[in-house]
């Protein structure tokens, strides 16, 4: 049988696909711990099966965690253990436990961290991307308007930019990107540690068109390197795909307009451009 860990919160990392991920750590606090509290009892259910590990599952969700909550607090109180888990790596990253973190401290209870995988940090790691200085934003907003603003927001930042995205959503993201932030360097990494892992690197007009076409699937990072970091001059290339997605919202001034911004480069020669792009 387990030993019984000392009452308090244990926030638990799992792996993010490939179930060789998960560490000693992890499986001995679950496997000890009186509760353990995830988004979907019936995925977590079969983690735990996969280890052999049988344990008490309770529910803690975006959804419900306004009323789970107190029932959580309520075991860690009594002197319980409870360790939370997300779906997927770490929880409280895109992910439920802020504030059940934030109310166990308030209260006085422990709260250990049993570290892990993370998509972010995971995708960074590989992405070839300078790494000293990085901001995590979370999902953009899905509506191109407000993905943009967003997008303005983090322009100035000195630091790799990490975002999580949807598979149907990456092609319109990049886009946006590429032409409101310019000729910077960008990354795709997908399905991290799965069978099908994939890191693509180029300039984000480059990656736009990339994933502008055809269908996407998997789980998604997008990564975009830090200001003043981009690889040379632009190309012929990505200078009309910076136009074409922009054509593809606006018309031919605003769209030369857009990316003179962007990119600095000259805008009357960028609007003779957009209107050759828009006969053909
Ligand atoms: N808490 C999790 C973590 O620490 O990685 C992230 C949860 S968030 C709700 C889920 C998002 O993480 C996915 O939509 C995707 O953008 C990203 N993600 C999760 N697993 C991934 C993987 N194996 N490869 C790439 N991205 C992944």
């Amino acid at each position: 049988m387990a030993p019984t860990p000392q009452a308090g919160l244990y926030i638990v990392a799992t792996p993010i696909g490939n179930l060789g991920d998960i560490t000693l750590r992890a499986l001995k606090t679950l496997a000890a711990a009186d509760a353990v509290a995830a988004e979907d009892t019936r995925h977590t259910g079969r983690l735990l099966a996969h280890f052999e590990i049988d344990a008490t599952l309770v529910r803690y969700d975006e959804h419900g965690a306004a009323h789970q909550r107190p029932k959580l607090l309520a075991r860690l109180d009594a002197g319980e253990s409870v360790a939370l888990v997300s779906d997927a790596g770490t929880p409280l990253i895109s992910d439920p436990g802020y504030r059940l973190v934030e109310e166990a401290r308030a209260a006085g209870h422990a709260v250990h961290v049993v570290p892990g995988p993370s998509a972010p940090v995971a995708a960074l790691s590989v992405s070839g991307l300078p790494t000293d200085a990085f901001l995590f934003a979370g999902f953009l907003p899905t509506k191109s308007a407000a993905r943009r603003s967003r997008i303005g927001e983090l322009a100035a930042v000195k630091a790799t930019l990490v975002f999580f995205e949807a598979p149907h959503r990456v092609g319109a993201a990049l886009a946006d990107l590429a032409e409101v932030l310019g000729p910077r360097e960008g990354a795709v990494a997908r399905e991290l540690t799965k069978r099908f892992e994939t890191v693509e690197r180029g300039t984000l007009a480059a990656l736009a068109a990339r994933f502008g076409e055809g269908e996407t699937k998997g789980e998604i990072v997008l990564l975009i390197g830090p200001p003043g970091e981009e690889a040379g001059t632009l190309d012929e290339a990505d200078i009309d795909a910076l136009l074409v997605a922009a054509l593809a919202k606006m018309p031919a001034s605003a769209a030369a307009g857009d990316v003179a911004k962007a990119t600095g480069l000259n805008r009357r020669e960028l609007y003779r451009r957009a209107l050759a792009l828009k006969e053909t």
